[in-house]
């Protein structure tokens, strides 16, 4: 299958679930996670009709920025600050953000380039002791942390569901960050809106629909299973 078919195929799906859930499709971005791709995969996807893509390294998104046809970048993996240089400019919006230190030094990047950066707050809703993310009890010193901050805008949150064939395992996880998302909505924290929920990859990105997402990550489905020998 072409990286073309790929898409139809993931953008149909995206369709079928946005409606099983009474919901547009129009409301789901879907961001092509070209980790470990090339950047002429990556033009290939965005011909298309790919509008946003997702990285999970700093150093790819440095080193493929200037091959890549125009395209929304997004940052989705761990961050250690000292690599936010090679995004600050480069990326729309990060969604990977579990630490005040974190926002501290993107604000402060943010601020020498003269530009606002949109950020999600990553939780780590399932618990599991691998995964990046804040625990949702640290959610609220976090958010109320950006108030202070201009030159970052807290738009929403992040979350990845543990690896597991049970889809009905995920969607407690995504109706559980869904939950929190609408709560935080409700509490009116200075510099946060809540219009932006990352869930969904490969294996649960038509349950996170169901469950809510507005951005969906999508990698092999869209090119492919990944090699990482190259
Ligand atoms: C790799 C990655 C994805 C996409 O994973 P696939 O299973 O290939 O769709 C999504 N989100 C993050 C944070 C990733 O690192």
């Amino acid at each position: 299958m072409s990286i073309s078919e790929n898409l139809e195929q993931v953008r149909k799906n995206i369709a079928a679930a946005a409606e099983r859930a009474g919901r547009s499709a129009d409301e789901i971005t879907l961001i092509a996670v070209s980790k470990t791709r090339t950047a002429e995969e990556i033009n290939e996807a965005i011909a298309a009709g790919v509008t946003d893509i997702g990285e999970n390294k700093p150093q790819e998104v440095r080193d493929k920025f200037a091959d890549v046809n125009p395209v929304k970048w997004h940052m989705i993996g761990h961050l250690q600050t000292n690599k936010i240089k090679y995004i600050i400019d480069r990326v729309c919006m990060i969604h990977s953000v579990d630490s005040v230190h974190l926002m501290d030094e993107i604000d402060r990047q943010a601020a020498k380039h003269n530009i606002i950066m949109d950020i999600l707050i990553q939780v780590n809703i399932s618990g599991e002791e691998t995964k990046q993310g804040c625990t949702p009890e640290e959610l609220p010193d976090i958010l109320a942390h950006a108030g202070g901050l201009s030159n970052i805008r807290v738009k929403g949150l992040m979350t990845i569901a543990p690896k597991t064939d049970n889809c009905v395992t995920n969607s407690l996880h995504f109706d559980n960050i869904r939950r929190l998302f609408v709560d935080i909505s409700q509490k009116k924290y200075d510099n946060v809106s809540m219009e932006c929920l990352s869930m969904g990859m490969s294996g649960d990105y038509e349950t996170a629909v169901e469950c809510g997402a507005t951005m969906v990550r999508v990698g092999t489905a869209v090119f492919g299973a990944r090699s990482y020998s190259k």
